[in-house]
């Protein structure tokens, strides 16, 4: 299963937090109804920060590896090598 990134839209208070800490820019702003959106989850990394950062927790991940270092896991390494 690869990694699900999903926004409770309800909970977005609209900070776009989100938005500047991911670093593979898997989200982005709607401006007419002030929310973030997903728009490319194929290229998350598993990072975690934004689901750490949301000041509203409205961000969930699934699927994805839990590893000590997101480089040691080959999926996620492969997605990385497109930024490096
Ligand atoms: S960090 Fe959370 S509240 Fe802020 S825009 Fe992203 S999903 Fe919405
Ligand atoms: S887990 Fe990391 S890479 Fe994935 S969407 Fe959140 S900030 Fe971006």
């Amino acid at each position: 299963m690869s990694v699900q990134v999903t926004i409770r839209e309800e909970a977005c208070r609209g900070c776009q937090m989100c938005v500047d800490v991911c670093p593979t820019k898997v989200f982005t702003y709607d401006d007419a109804a002030a929310k973030a959106r997903v728009s490319g989850v194929e290229d998350c990394i598993a990072c975690l920060s934004c689901v750490y950062l949301c000041p509203s927790m409205a961000i969930n991940e699934a699927g994805y590896t839990a590893v000590k270092n997101f480089y040691r896991d080959l999926d996620f390494s492969r997605r990385m090598e497109r930024f490096l």
